[in-house]
């Protein structure tokens, strides 16, 4: 079953679509729980970010990634095409808006794999829109390890990116979730949980005041 609540209510209240932050330091997990979630509820879409960044061996353009080089990337910035963006690790990583919009507009709730700067711009710009999760590691050492089994960045990266970690944990507390990614699978049913409730937010769904003043208007006829 799709963990989109397959309930009476989806069917005849509509749904303002939000928008799932997940945000971590490098190595925690989140490109793994974005793959797992996105295999299990492929109506979630995945802002595909934009980015300077040398592209990974297992990576591929316009799946994980839009590979493009520093001067095209200040161009769309200095278009206003990124709902957000932030220098991270030194490179360039942006979120196109054009797809984002037409997610929203679609009724679409749309996933995020951006770091906290991001997550800043993006609870400015639409604060009622977002749910945020922050991803920890159970243990530096595991982070460590983790980044070094992911075997696809040089020990100068998984250095520098160790270094950043101290930085990025720091942000917890702007989140409204955190979940210390130890054992992925509970670590995903937390996250399956959060999206869960959070569509059933009495503010996601639109028509429920139409829906109950029907129900209200059916009890004072039915006798
Ligand atoms: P991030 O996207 O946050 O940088 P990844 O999802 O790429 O992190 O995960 C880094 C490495 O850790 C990957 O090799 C992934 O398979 C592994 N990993 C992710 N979550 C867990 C977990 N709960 N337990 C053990 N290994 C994990
Ligand atoms: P990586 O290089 O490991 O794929 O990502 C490095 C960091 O950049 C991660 O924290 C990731 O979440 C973040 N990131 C990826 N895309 C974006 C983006 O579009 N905007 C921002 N602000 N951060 C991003």
């Amino acid at each position: 079953m799709s963990i989109e609540t397959t309930g009476l209510e989806n069917r005849i209240i509509d749904r303002r679509g939000l928008m799932l932050v997940l945000s971590s330091p490098s190595g925690a997990g989140k490109t793994t729980l974005t793959r797992l979630l996105r295999e299990e509820e492929p109506s979630l879409s995945l802002s595909i970010s934009m980015t300077t960044r040398q592209r990974r061996p297992s990576e591929v353009e316009g799946v994980h990634y839009h590979f493009i080089d520093k001067d095209q990337f200040i161009a769309m910035r200095d278009r206003g095409e990124f709902l957000e963006w932030a220098e991270v690790h030194g490179n360039f990583y942006g979120s196109p808006k054009k797809p984002i919009e037409q997610s929203l507009t679609a009724g679409k709730d749309i996933l995020f794999d951006i770091d906290y700067q991001g997550a800043q711009q993006v609870r400015a710009n639409a604060p009622d829109d977002v749910v945020s999760v922050f991803i920890l590691p159970p243990s530096i050492p595991e982070l460590k390890a983790r980044l070094q089994r992911r075997a696809e960045d040089s020990d100068d990266v998984i250095h520098q990116r160790l270094v950043a970690a101290k930085g990025e944990i720091d942000r917890w507390t702007d989140y409204d979730y955190v979940l210390v990614n130890d054992d992925l699978n509970r670590t995903f049913t937390r996250l399956k949980a959060i999206l869960v409730a959070e569509r059933l937010h009495r503010d996601r769904q639109l028509g429920l005041k139409t829906f109950i003043a029907g129900l209200v208007q059916d009890l004072s006829t039915s006798g």
